[in-house]
């Protein structure tokens, strides 16, 4: 299988000084449906089968998600920074690796796979998915592509992101 982490780009104090950001573009570009295939190996046949729709973290989380969703005949929710929703939605606010902000969804039911990009501190995809439970959801999977494996055992509610790539 080819090696993905070969097509990520390392920038070097973006997008502040001292962060090296892990550039998915370039990947996308050139590897997007053996990404989206590894993605998909995350879950087992009847993990896929049991689960209702994908939930995508803005932005990143959108292009990853709704592929997947669209691969395994899912839908998708979006879940969006602060003020992109129309009304009514739920909020959560949540610490960055560099900042803070506030996640937003709609309400709804059923069993998500949660997807973002990029794992880092944690604290996007643990709001999120406490997101989702707010929202009146059950999370079933957490699922990046990216471990960047500063939290060495990140779990929400026990369970682990699982992850195709880890640094
Ligand atoms: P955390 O909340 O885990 O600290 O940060 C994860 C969030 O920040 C994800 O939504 C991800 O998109 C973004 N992020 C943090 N570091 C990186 C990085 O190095 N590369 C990319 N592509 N996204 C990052």
């Amino acid at each position: 299988m080819t090696d993905l982490k070969q097509f990520i780009r390392d920038v070097a104090d973006f997008p502040q000084p001292g962060i090296v950001f892990r550039d998915i573009a370039p990947l996308l570009r050139s590897h997007f449906e053996p990404t989206i295939d590894a993605m998909s190996g995350l879950l087992t046949a009847g993990e896929w089968g049991r689960i209702d729709a994908v939930a995508g973290i803005e932005s990143r989380g959108f292009m990853l998600g709704a592929a997947l969703a669209l691969k395994h005949g899912k839908g998708f929710v979006p879940i969006r920074k602060k003020g992109k929703l129309p009304p009514p939605v739920v909020s959560i606010p949540y610490q960055l690796e560099y900042g803070e902000g506030v996640l937003e969804m709609q309400q709804g039911s059923g069993r998500l796979l949660l997807i973002d990009d990029v794992l880092a501190t944690g604290g996007t995809l643990a709001a999120a998915a406490d997101l989702c439970l707010a929202a009146g959801y059950q999370v079933d999977a957490l699922g990046v592509l990216i471990d960047l494996n500063l939290i060495k055992d990140f779990r929400w509610e026990s369970q682990p992101a699982r992850t195709v790539i880890r640094y």
